[in-house]
């Protein structure tokens, strides 16, 4: 499909997969491709296109490592008449350091991209190459660069300290938080369905793979799970979430460890796929759980801490009027929603059963003090509204040059 109006391309590149959408820049962007590019490095790599539906399987020459891939991607998004009409990119980047909203991608946003690597070598590596390579072929195009960490600028200086020597709070290691692309999405859903309540004081639960939840007071961010990286706050499908460091120092003396292979077993081999030591997927677990203890362990102690960290929140924040459930498991799963809120009447937050096991937009009964909201969260969306609204790409608006 062609666009009469200007368009924008959006980009979320991930350890193994990347996404993309095209959006037509009307007052409300409008999807006219969304697809992604699964399984990258480890084999039977596919392009998977929803809208319009195209299934590829990315040829062997391609798909053994990142690099090539985007080349085929590139290729293959050239080719579609959509794409004639893009007039500016927009990518999430996980990490921004200071920066507080998206930016402009400059060869000085860039130099400063490649300096700040250290904080996020999971991800930054793979969204410069993203950057990098459609600036190549298309060196026109307008970039923009939507970071994660931007939402939770706002928190308070004693949100952000971490409690080491201050030598190291000099060269930026605090607490940054992660996931704000989803949460700026979710707070301007709330706003749309109940402005008073989006000034209100407001829970934020994204429970994907990764997970992580929010506290938010008059709209803006106080405090959050995530830290100095995405490894820390709650515990998740293969990340450990908060250790205790001491740990560190024991598996070095007892086991030998390194660096490297702590960060690859806190990162990959640790979470509700460390604890049941067979799946990651909360849907797996869910499903095995009765006759796998282990299973049941690693579902309870993931409702456990989820609701620790709301009761964490609310004492934050002083009290709570907004609970919102986003992402994989907080979007599709009844079961963990109800375990996380059993208990929870003492602050307010009361499900009702029948509007929970559907996944309604509202969960909570009509007399509970908390409104207890699902919403599909949609970070594509929130990139593409980003670029439109930086560049004031739009109907009556023209990208400046
Ligand atoms: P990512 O962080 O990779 O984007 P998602 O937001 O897609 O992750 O969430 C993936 C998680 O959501 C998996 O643990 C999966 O099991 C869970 N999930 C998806 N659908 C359901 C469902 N219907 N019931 C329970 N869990 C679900």
């Amino acid at each position: 499909m062609k666009s009469g109006l200007p368009c924008v391309l959006t980009i979320n590149g991930g350890s193994s997969s990347i996404r993309f959408a095209i959006y037509e820049a009307g007052k409300t962007p409008r999807p006219l491709l969304d697809g992604k590019i699964d399984r990258i490095g480890l084999g039977e790599t596919n392009l998977v296109v929803t809208k319009p539906a195209v299934q590829l399987k990315v040829p062997r020459r391609y798909s053994a490592d990142h690099r090539s891939v985007v080349g085929f991607l590139l290729d293959w998004l050239e080719a579609q008449p959509v794409f004639a009409s893009v007039e500016a990119a927009g990518h999430r980047v996980v990490h921004g350091m200071k920066h507080s909203e998206p930016a402009r991608v400059t060869p000085k946003l860039l130099a400063e991209l490649h300096r700040i690597t250290p904080y996020d070598p999971e991800h930054l590596p793979r969204e410069i190459s993203l950057i990098e390579a459609l600036k190549k072929r298309h060196p026109k195009l307008q970039q923009v660069a939507c970071f994660d960490t931007a939402f939770h600028r706002s928190m308070p200086p004693v949100a952000k300290l971490l409690p080491i020597p201050r030598r190291y709070t000099a060269k930026g290691v605090e607490r940054y938080g992660f996931h704000g692309l989803s949460y700026s999405y979710l707070m301007e859903e709330l706003k749309r369905l109940d402005p008073a309540a989006a000034q209100g004081r407001v829970i934020l639960a994204h429970l994907g793979n990764g997970a992580s939840l929010a506290a938010v007071r008059h709209a803006k961010s106080i405090d959050t799970s995530m830290g100095f990286t995405p490894t820390s706050g709650l515990v998740m499908s293969t990340r450990t979430g908060d250790l205790d460091p001491g740990l560190v120092y024991y598996l070095a003396r007892t086991e030998h460890m390194t660096a490297a292979q702590f960060q690859r077993m806190t990162n990959h081999e640790s979470g509700l796929l460390g604890i049941s030591g067979t799946s990651s997927d909360v849907r797996d677990l869910c499903a095995s759980e009765g006759a796998d203890v282990r299973a049941a362990q690693a579902v309870e102690l993931f409702c456990y801490q989820v609701k620790k960290w709301i009761g964490s929140f609310a004492a934050a924040l002083g009290g709570l009027e907004t609970l919102i459930f986003a992402a994989g498991i907080g979007e599709n799963a009844p079961l963990i929603r109800q375990r996380i809120c059993d208990g929870l009447g003492f602050l307010g937050v009361q499900l009702d059963r029948k509007r929970n096991a559907r996944n309604a937009p509202l969960i909570s009964t009509n007399g509970g003090r908390v409104k207890v909201r699902v919403i599909r969260t949609d970070e594509q969306l929130m990139i593409a509204r980003s670029v439109a609204r930086l560049l004031k790409i739009g109907p009556t608006q023209k990208v400046k040059p």
